[in-house]
């Protein structure tokens, strides 16, 4: 079974940034000093609500201006239980409710989100790996239910054009793009990481410097590899060696460690069915 990673989404291939950014250096002095000339604090204001993953941390501050955390959806998490919002279950048989509303967004640069729990944890994970020599790239973060359904919907368009009735098209599309609601990316609680020297989204991408780093250390940050090689039967997922999940420090060292996916520490836990 393949899922929605498995679709190259163009808008979410954007060039390297350190290489995007040697380029802009002239540009943007030319530039900014027009730009800033005429637009001023507007364009100063866009920026500065951004949080600067794919460079250096604004928790180490390297940008000045106001906090990056930008609330886009301020309302009550559902889970009752502020210690377990890391290890909410999202899969084909545990879809997210549709009223499911994160907490707090934190806006990333080049417009990717996660939930802003997962944000700092997230940004020394990305520092540390580029503190290491590597170049990883965020490709997918936090889906709108909307995109997500506008991802299965394409699919299924597709099939019904080839001659498929309703049924057998949404079927067929479920084993390429994940139903609305049931992609942990609605959560804002995933990110897809490649490596910018190769940033397709298969197997091969586990041979890259940056998902061999991230495999290493992922657990340190909280993160594990959500998909892994041996459980598609059990997550209902093929392998996706670049889906990473937070789910805590403590639930990763247990989940990586011992080789588990998150179904299978689940249910050693409580209530997973
Ligand atoms: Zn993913």
């Amino acid at each position: 079974m393949r899922y929605e990673e498995e679709i190259p989404d163009r808008e979410y291939f954007v060039a390297p940034r350190r290489a995007r950014r040697r380029r802009r250096i002239s540009y943007r002095t030319l530039l900014l000093c027009a730009v800033l000339f005429l637009s001023g604090l507007l364009l100063g204001r866009a920026l500065a609500a951004e949080v600067d993953i794919e460079g250096g941390s604004h928790l180490g501050g390297t940008s000045a201006g106001p906090e990056p955390v930008q609330a886009i959806a301020p309302v009550v998490d559902q889970k009752k239980d502020p210690e377990e919002w890391q290890l909410l279950l999202v899969n084909k048989d545990h879809l997210l409710n549709e009223d499911y509303k994160i907490p707090e967004m934190t806006k990333l640069r080049n417009g990717h989100s996660v939930d802003s729990r997962i944000y700092p944890d997230l940004q020394r994970m990305m520092d540390d790996a580029r503190a290491a020599g590597l170049q990883p790239l965020i490709c997918s973060s936090y889906r709108t239910w909307d995109k997500q359904e506008e991802l299965f919907q394409r699919k299924v368009n597709y099939y019904l054009q080839q001659g498929c009735g309703r049924q057998e098209a949404e079927e067929k599309a479920s084993a390429w793009v994940a139903r609305p609601g049931t992609s942990e990316h609605q959560a804002g609680l995933a990110v897809d990481i490649v490596d910018v020297a190769y940033q397709m989204l298969d197997e091969q991408q586990e041979q890259t410097e940056v998902q061999q780093w991230l495999m290493e250390h992922c657990a340190e940050y909280g993160f594990i590899l959500r998909y892994p090689t041996d459980k598609s039967d059990l997550t209902g997922v093929s392998y996706e060696p670049w889906h990473y999940r937070y789910v805590g420090k403590e639930a990763a060292a247990e989940i990586m460690e011992q080789g588990l996916c998150l179904e299978e520490y689940l249910s050693g836990q409580d209530d997973v069915s």
